[in-house]
């Protein structure tokens, strides 16, 4: 089944002289339950293509479907509320807020959305991170890899169908990279969650079922479906 698909999307910065094509005709289609890593020099069209991906802006023209819904067709408020209940978002700054400790870290999103917490569920994607005993440390006294798997945990929180991860291990040594990422693929399969990850990393970026290379905001490989 598909789950994100996108139509002859298109992303253009500036005029003139000046106008960048950020994404030139891209046409992907993601199954439901992959993991797919998308991989290009920078600035190539990877964040354009993961934020077009996310709703978080809009395309110049073309289409993207989550679970065959036309995003941008939505008006502003219906998207956002349709990003929060789809989609976690893990990005390369772990982004946690320094007062609070890992558990309270990790629900944050779903108690400023007003929802109730499965702290079952919430317990045990703790426990599949190795953060068990962590619960009630705060983030300065985490290492980075143990804070990006708090921003997984978070990410996962309020059980989003899709994560997407711009360069989820941007900031870690390439041991402790190996480690978050088998993590999030483990919690992926766990959960039946479809997984697109931003990397530079190619080690990194063949831990994915697939991989869509891009560049000059071109897709170079394309899917078995396209
Ligand atoms: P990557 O994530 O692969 O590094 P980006 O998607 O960030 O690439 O950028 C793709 C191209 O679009 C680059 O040429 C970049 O400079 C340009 N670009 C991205 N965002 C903007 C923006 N807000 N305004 C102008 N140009 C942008
Ligand atoms: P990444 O490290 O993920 O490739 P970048 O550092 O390229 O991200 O971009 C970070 C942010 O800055 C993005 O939101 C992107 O849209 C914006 N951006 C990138 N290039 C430009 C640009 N030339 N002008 C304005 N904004 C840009």
């Amino acid at each position: 089944m598909t789950i994100l698909q996108t139509r002859n999307l298109r992303k253009e910065y500036g005029n003139g002289d000046n106008l960048v094509k950020a994404l030139d005709d891209v046409n992907l289609t993601i199954k439901q339950g992959e993991f797919v890593s998308i991989v290009g020099t920078s600035g190539s069209g990877k964040s354009t293509l993961l934020h077009m991906l996310g709703g978080l802006d809009r395309p110049s023209s073309g289409k993207v479907f989550v679970e065959g819904n036309d995003i941008f067709s939505f008006k502003e408020e219906p998207l956002t509320i349709f990003r929060r209940r789809k989609i976690g978002f893990v990005f390369q700054s772990y982004n946690l807020v320094p007062v609070l400790n890992v558990y309270e870290n990790v629900v944050l999103p779903i108690e400023l959305d007003g929802n109730t917490v499965d702290d079952e569920y919430i317990h045990e994607i703790i426990d599949i991170l190795g953060l068990a005993s962590k619960e009630e440390n705060l983030p300065s006294q985490l290492s980075g890899g143990q804070q990006q798997r708090v921003a997984i945990a978070r990410a996962l929180a309020a059980k989003p169908a899709i994560i997407l991860a711009d360069e989820p291990t941007g900031n870690l040594d390439s041991r402790t990279s190996q480690d978050v990422l088998s993590l999030l693929k483990m919690t992926g399969e766990r959960f039946k969650q479809t997984i697109v990850m931003i990397t530079h990393n190619e080690e990194i970026a063949q831990m994915a079922d697939r991989i869509i290379r891009i560049e000059d905001g071109k897709v170079r490989e394309r899917g078995e479906n396209d």
